[in-house]
């Protein structure tokens, strides 16, 4: 009964041969006492057993782990490799055998395992990095807690967002001319300035830097992001520093040069109209004396604030240095220049300033003439106001 390769198993070999040899994974067909009967060609060549040779089969030990675990482990010098087993039963002429495919899930598993430790480690690394890391897709497909505290939402919630929507609206539209320049020009990554909007609707300034990973078909973004809103507001008080005058708040004279020269440009250029404004406080001298520099102080900033207010929002109104002080007028001829200094001038004189009282100003008026250099317009500007003074102050010279 349990004698291998019986007349059952040749007329099993006639009817199965053919058929389990087209099929792609080892297929052993045992009877039901465990006892190999038939194997297609790759079982044998697993056992190195040759289709000559197939008497060999019986040496082979099965056991009823294979039915009842559905395992069957193939043992070699060096490994072990476990196949799972698909089992089917068979009735082949009133008897009962089963017929065995092993599939080698081991090769599958290293993938696998390599995956599952690189997405463990990357998520290690991610979950513990200070900037935020953000995947996309269309919508957002990860993100680590470092982003997720930084826009205020958890990260159930990001999944239903795309990035794009988290951004100020302003920045939406540059955003994407960023991200087809990284898709078009296959650039490694890209890296943009801009402001994220928190769920609490804070503005966030952000540096993100995006690259592209490429998986088949699909293609996502992964996005490195710092929050620089310290850094822009430091470059925000250096920029004051840079451009503002420290005790009056207005442009100082550094900002004015390079204003100056865009509108000079543009003046000259579209053949339009500029003027400037050139005054200075009345014997200044003698209200530090009288008051001291700490009024004085507060006589310049009084001042500006007052000036500020009449100046148009298209005008520029710097300090020139001391108690000297320029507006430049776009668009603006020579008459409603000095219309515009004299309001300005007697709206100084009508201001009654702190523990001074009464202060008064003179006008430099000029326009910028034709093909005239920079410097020969501030020049004629400055004789202006040099013979307002001379004129008895408190008054304006157009020149
Ligand atoms: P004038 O009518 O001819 O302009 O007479 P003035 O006294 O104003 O003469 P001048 O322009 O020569 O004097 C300017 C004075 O302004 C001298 C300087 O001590 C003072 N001053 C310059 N900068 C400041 C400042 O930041 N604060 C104060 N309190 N005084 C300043
Ligand atoms: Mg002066
Ligand atoms: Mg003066």
């Amino acid at each position: 009964m349990m004698q291998v390769f019986n007349n059952m198993s040749i007329l099993l070999k006639d009817e199965y041969f053919d058929f389990i040899n087209l099929l792609s994974y080892p297929v052993l067909i045992i009877d039901s006492n465990y006892v190999p009967q038939l194997a297609n060609k790759k079982f044998l060549s697993l056992h190195e057993i040759s289709t000559k040779s197939i008497s060999k089969l019986k040496d082979i030990v099965v056991n009823d782990k294979i039915i009842k675990e559905l395992e069957y482990i193939l043992e070699r010098k060096d490994k072990k490799i476990i196949f799972k087993v698909i089992s089917s039963e068979i009735v082949f002429k009133g008897e009962k055998f089963y017929i065995i495919s092993l599939f080698d899930f081991s090769r599958k598993n290293k993938a696998y395992d390599e995956l599952f430790f690189i997405k463990k480690m990357f998520e290690n690394v991610s979950e513990n990095l200070p900037e935020g890391i953000l995947l996309y897709e269309d919508y957002i497909t990860y993100s680590n807690p470092t982003f997720e505290k930084l826009s205020g939402y958890s990260g159930k919630e990001l999944l239903l967002k795309k990035f794009v929507d988290l951004l100020e609206e302003f920045d939406k539209e540059s955003f994407y001319i960023n991200i087809e320049k990284l898709l078009l020009h296959r650039k490694s990554y890209i890296e943009q300035e801009l402001q994220l909007v928190s769920k609490q609707e804070k503005n966030i300034w952000i540096r993100i830097k995006t690259s592209l990973i490429i998986d088949m078909d699909k293609t996502f973004f992964l996005n490195v992001i710092t929050d620089i809103s310290k850094k822009k507001l430091e470059y925000e008080k250096l920029s004051k520093i840079a451009y503002f005058d420290a005790l009056t708040g207005i442009y100082n004279r550094r900002k004015f040069n390079e204003l100056f020269l865009i509108e000079y440009k543009r003046a000259k250029r579209y053949k339009r109209d500029l003027c400037g404004l050139f005054f200075d406080i009345d014997h200044f001298k003698k209200i530090n004396d009288m008051y001291g520099h700490d009024v004085g102080d507060i006589v310049l900033q009084e001042l500006s604030n007052l000036v500020q207010k009449h100046v148009r929002e298209t005008d520029f109104f710097a300090r020139w240095g001391g108690e000297e002080f320029i507006v430049l007028l776009p668009e603006t001829n020579a008459e409603n220049a000095l219309r515009l200094g004299e309001y300005i001038r007697t709206n100084i004189v009508q201001y009654k300033f702190t523990k001074v009282g009464n202060v008064t100003v003179s006008f430099g008026v000029t326009q910028l003439k034709g093909q005239e250099q920079q410097k020969s317009f501030l020049k004629r500007l400055d004789n202006a106001l040099y013979k307002a003074k001379q004129e008895g102050r408190n008054c304006s010279v157009s020149l």
